[in-house]
């Protein structure tokens, strides 16, 4: 018997946070996820499901606060669900993060006694996000209406500012709305299908504080380019490249696969460690760079390259990690699946001097095997895969060519666990892991593990 009933309130006290940021509390022994609540809350809820095994609050009424809560410094926090912790304190939501690494570990990975060597926070948790995606529609009064999609729904919601994002996302938002208006241009509706404008995407150097404006349409051409050019230019001399993304197809994905720089460089330059960067707008980059630099020093550290190592790069994107390692050690190969991020990272390993790196254009799965039965011979092997994490085929391969090391850089506990298991079981033990809040107020975190070779 469920002893809870749908849209009926109770009473509840929080006592932890799940993996995916959702206070927990039990009611009779029954479990109910309640999001935006913070572990030693009381509080009121009202019951929105009651499956078999457990349940979903929402929350109504925050009876005596958490002192680990907060309040969130964003208007739109509670709409928006983009900063699933932003009322929880910062170092609490430090100790959330490092759980959910250390939960993934002992229960997906099967490491008992798992815990993190370190959790490292960031200096500043707002402002950090160097690239931002804006979607465009229109408002019921057939306005243009630019901000967010809204919590699990493709509602845009607009954007007063946001404080993951630089403050002058907003100036853009405005120029791009301007010029539409005086230039009668539509904007994207979904449903239809019909309509120009789809999203608006910047990107900003930290460095040199360089901005790119990509303007996504659903069509060839936009009318007026001078106009568009002329307003983001006036907003700031800052913006060094305005490139109109061509994304035609009936779908989600944020861009189309055709950029035409309409004005200024078809990349933004950045440096991390050291190194300058150009990224072009299809390429993945880290999105906060401050981050990024401790995480990869981190990697390079647990890589502990001597001068004399072959280092294999996998998921290379615009080879970031391959080059800082390409300086300490003998040879580094790089793989990565976006042909253009290839591209990239070989224009930054000539900008930068550096010879002793090749890069592979292919899917790791495709092309580790063949390097690897090929002859290929990693002394360590770096892996930094997306959300969805490697596959048996690739971390196969990587095991047979017996590296000593293996560095995991993660941005998903999960997935990390479950290689770790399979790496685990294939000769390797598990020396240390340190989180870093990449992102802060949301529930992601990255994750940077050692993995040894057992000599047998
Ligand atoms: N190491 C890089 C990129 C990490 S993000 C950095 O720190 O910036 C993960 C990268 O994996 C992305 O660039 C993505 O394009 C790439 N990728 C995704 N699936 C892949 C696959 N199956 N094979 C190779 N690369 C893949």
């Amino acid at each position: 018997m469920i002893p809870v009933k749908k849209n009926e309130e109770y009473i509840a006290e929080i006592t932890a946070v799940s993996s995916d940021g959702n206070g927990i509390c039990r009611i009779d022994g029954y479990t109910v996820f309640v999001p935006q609540t913070v572990t030693g809350d009381k509080v009121r809820i009202l019951i929105v499901k009651a499956n078999k095994g457990y349940g979903y609050g929402k929350l109504i009424e925050v009876i005596t606060p958490s002192p680990d809560r907060t309040e969130p410094v964003c208007k739109s926090y509670k709409r928006c669900g983009g900063c699933q912790l932003m009322h929880m304190d910062y170092t609490y939501q430090l100790k959330v993060k490092a759980d959910i690494i250390e939960n993934a570990m002992r229960r997906i990975g099967g490491m008992k006694d798992f815990t993190v060597s370190d959790m490292v926070g960031a200096e500043n948790p707002y402002r950090y996000r160097n690239k931002m995606i804006f979607p465009v529609g229109a408002d019921k009064n057939g306005g243009i209406m630019c901000g967010f999609y809204a919590q699990r729904s493709h509602d845009i919601m607009p954007l007063d500012d946001c404080f993951a994002g630089v403050k002058f996302n907003a100036e853009i938002i405005c120029a791009v709305k301007e010029y539409m208006l005086e230039n009668n241009v539509s904007t994207y509706d979904e449903n239809t299908h019909s309509g120009l404008v789809r999203r608006i995407f910047t990107r900003v150097s930290r460095k040199y504080g360089d901005i790119m404006v990509v303007i996504s349409v659903n069509g060839r051409n936009i009318p007026n380019r001078e106009a568009l050019i002329s307003k983001l230019r006036e907003k700031s001399g800052k913006i060094t490249g305005i490139i109109l993304n061509i994304n035609t197809k009936n779908t989600n994905l944020v861009l189309g696969d055709e950029n035409i720089t309409i004005w200024g460089c078809d990349t933004i330059t950045d440096s991390l460690l050291g190194l300058d960067f150009k990224i072009s707008p299809h390429s993945f980059y880290q999105i906060n760079p401050a981050m990024t630099e401790k995480l990869y020093a981190k990697a390079l550290e647990y890589a502990n390259l001597g001068g004399n190592e072959n280092v294999m790069d996998i998921y290379c994107g615009i080879g970031t990690i391959s080059l800082c390692a390409a300086k300490m050690a003998k040879h580094v190969t790089g793989v990565e699946i976006v042909e253009r991020a290839i591209e990239d990272a070989r224009e930054n390993a000539a900008a930068n001097g550096i010879n002793n790196a090749d890069f592979y254009a292919s899917s790791a799965e495709d092309i580790v095997p063949k390097l690897i039965e090929s002859g290929e011979k990693p002394d360590v092997v770096i892996l930094d895969p997306p959300r969805k994490g490697s596959d048996e085929k690739t971390l196969s391969a990587v095991v047979t060519a017996k590296p000593e090391r293996i560095v995991y850089v993660s941005c998903n506990p999960a997935t990390l666990a479950r290689d770790v298991k399979f790496l685990h079981e294939n000769g390797y033990i598990l020396i240390s892991a340190c989180g870093f809040d990449m992102f802060p107020n949301t529930v992601h975190v990255e994750t940077v593990c050692l993995m040894s070779r057992i000599e047998k």
